[in-house]
Parts: structure tokens; C-alpha cells; sequence
């Protein structure tokens, strides 16, 4: 008997990964099979890659709900046994939200690898192509199989809740301030050096709706009218100075918003935690936490918004919100996610 050859769906989205055109710049144009026909080598793999063009965007035009869409088709496809693991290629301004957000929808065993390039291919030393072979590699490999979603880049595979974008040109601009990469890709192979501590998510049957969550970004002298109309959002994160800080001048504001939408507190650095008792003064963690905030432990305020509008659209209230954010922040028990976890 034959044995199958192992099968990995990519899926493009755009991105700098994509674009192309003249000395006005570039926008996305190449599709899918474009992307892997410029991969030197792709062919040697023996890996399957079976290839679909799902859009043509610069990154910054997601949208939510064609990303749930896309978590669907992954679902679809992975759990029909067909395929053993997905690439999504998109542009690397929104890899941190979109990979969280894939990341919370898959219950699967197959890995989702999301990848792009700081160089468009019509560059000295495009780095799509090399992106892309290892994240098929990664794809591929069974040491990779349960670790949900991934990102994969300049040969770093990085958790997809811990990974952010941390220089606006480097080719080596993925990082996990939190964690480090799970591993690297050597050789074509999977090496992990870490394995993340569990995975959570919420069941794609689950989501129902589309939720508007905002973000507010603190800064000095800030007087919350930035904050006007938020409370005709679903849910709100504030990322606040430090380790959770806000003026003093907000916090009539931001308790009256936490009575009525779920408000959640993040630290506006992006690593490291906010804390929970440390600091007492009017506006300090521990002032916003009785106020009704929600502490949002290591997840950084892009990381925070993703979940939160994932529970949102789980139709999830405030106290499965709250332990939500205690097990994916790291600061609660995992035991206390509201759906069941993955070994
Ligand atoms: N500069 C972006 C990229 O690296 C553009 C985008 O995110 O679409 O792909």
C-alpha cells in the first residue's frame, strides 16, 4: 500500500507577502499559486500543498468576521482528515490578532501556521519565500500537531498568544516579550525548545455575533474624552500605563462603564504582566479592580481585545469573561475556562 503523501492547505490573504507593482508601490496582487510557485524547493518536500487565494487585502483590512469565516474553512477542511495542517499567508500588520483569534477557534490537532514577509517580493532579499517553506514545513511536521496556531518567521515558531510585531521593517520583527519562540525551524525540521502550558478555546458552534469592542490607549494628560460613546460598544479594554495604571481624571468614567459593558485592563508596555494589589492610589490596579475592570494578566491589549471579542461573540457574560481572562492571562487557574481545554 501506498502511503499518502502528507497534505498541507495554504491559504493567502495578501499582504506585503502578496504585492507587487511600480514605483507609486506596491498593493496585493499574486495569488496563492503565485506564492508557492516562487518557493524554491516546494516541490522537493514531498508535502502536498493544496493552495486557495481566500483574499486579496493588505492586512489592515481584515475583517473579524471574514477572519471567523476562515477559522470555519480551517475547521471544515481539517477535520475532514484531508489535510494535516494549514498555512495562512496575510500581511504582517495584524498576524498578532489574527493568529490569536484562529488560535481561540481551532479545537483541532492540526497546526494553522501563519506567515508573511517585511519584503515584497519585488525586493532584494524578499523573505516570503523563505517564510513560507518553513511554515509548510512546520505545517507538516507531527512535533507541531496540537499546538494550535503558530507563527512562523525568519525560522522562529512562535506561540500565537504570545507573539507581537516589535519593529515596523526587520525581517526578524516577531517576538514573544513573554515567553521566547516555541522553537525554530532547522533543516526543513520542527526543533521545539518550549511547549506552551495548555490550550483554550471557545467551540466555533458558540459564536453567534459579532461584537464592538474598543480599545483606549492611556497617554499623560489624558482627560477620557476619547472615552465618549464607549459605552455603546460590547466590551472595552484599556491599556494603561505600566502595570495598570490610569489618571486619576478617568476613573469616574471607566466605573460607570464597567457597570454596564465588560471594561478589561491591560498594560499599553506589551510585556509583562498588569498587576492585581500592589498599588492603592486612585486610578492604580488594585482601584480599577474594585471598580469592576478585569485584570488581563500577560495578555498584551491586542491580545486582550481578541479575546474579549471572542467571549463576546460566545455570548459570553461578565463572570465567564473574568475567568476567562484569568486562565488565558496566566494570572488564574485554566481549570476555570469556561469550555473544556485540550490535554
Ligand atoms: N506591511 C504589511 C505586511 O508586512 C502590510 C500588511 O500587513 O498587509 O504585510
Amino acid at each position: 500500500m501506498t502511503e499518502q503523501p502528507t497534505a498541507v492547505l495554504m491559504l493567502s490573504l495578501g499582504g506585503t507577502i502578496a504585492m507587487t507593482g511600480g514605483a507609486g508601490g506596491v498593493v496585493p496582487t499574486l495569488t496563492a499559486e503565485d506564492l508557492i510557485a516562487a518557493v524554491p524547493g516546494a516541490a522537493d518536500t514531498g508535502i502536498d500543498v493544496q493552495v486557495q487565494t481566500f483574499c486579496q487585502l493588505p492586512s489592515a483590512s481584515l475583517r473579524l468576521d471574514d477572519l471567523t469565516a476562515l477559522a470555519a474553512l480551517i475547521a471544515e477542511r481539517t477535520t475532514t482528515g484531508d489535510v494535516d495542517g494549514v498555512v495562512i499567508t496575510q500581511g504582517t500588520d495584524t498576524i498578532e490578532e489574527t493568529a490569536y483569534l484562529l488560535d481561540l477557534l481551532h479545537g483541532g490537532d492540526a497546526p494553522i501556521v501563519v506567515t508573511g514577509a517585511m519584503r515584497n517580493p519585488t525586493q532584494a532579499g524578499a523573505d516570503g519565500p523563505a517564510n513560507v517553506l518553513a511554515a509548510i514545513h512546520t505545517a507538516a511536521s507531527p512535533t507541531a500537531r496540537g499546538l494550535g496556531a503558530l507563527v512562523v518567521f525568519a525560522d522562529e515558531i512562535h506561540a500565537a498568544r504570545y507573539v507581537r510585531k516589535t519593529h515596523s521593517t526587520s525581517g526578524g520583527t516577531f517576538r514573544s516579550p513573554n515567553a521566547g519562540p516555541l522553537g525554530r525551524v532547522v533543516e526543513g525540521a520542527v526543533r521545539l525548545l518550549a511547549y506552551p502550558p495548555h490550550r483554550l478555546t471557545v467551540p466555533l458552534a458558540a459564536v453567534t455575533r459579532t461584537p464592538r469592542v474598543g480599545l483606549h490607549t492611556v497617554t499623560v494628560g489624558d482627560d477620557g474624552a476619547l472615552l465618549a460613546g464607549a459605552e455603546n460598544l460590547d466590551g472595552l479594554v484599556v491599556a494603561g500605563f505600566g502595570v495598570g495604571h490610569v489618571p486619576q481624571l478617568l476613573i469616574n468614567q471607566l466605573t460607570a462603564l464597567a457597570a454596564t459593558i465588560p471594561v478589561v485592563l491591560t498594560s499599553r508596555i506589551g510585556a509583562g504582566p498588569v498587576l492585581e494589589a500592589t498599588y492603592a492610589f486612585p486610578g492604580s490596579e488594585s482601584d480599577l479592580r474594585q471598580r469592576g475592570l478585569i485584570g488581563a494578566g500577560f495578555l498584551d491589549s491586542y491580545k486582550a481585545r481578541i479575546l474579549l471579542h471572542t467571549l463576546l461573540a460566545a455570548g459570553a457574560d461578565h463572570d465567564i469573561i473574568a475567568a476567562g481572562f484569568a486562565a488565558a492571562g496566566g494570572t488564574g487557574e485554566p481549570a476555570h475556562w469556561p469550555w473544556a481545554q485540550h490535554p
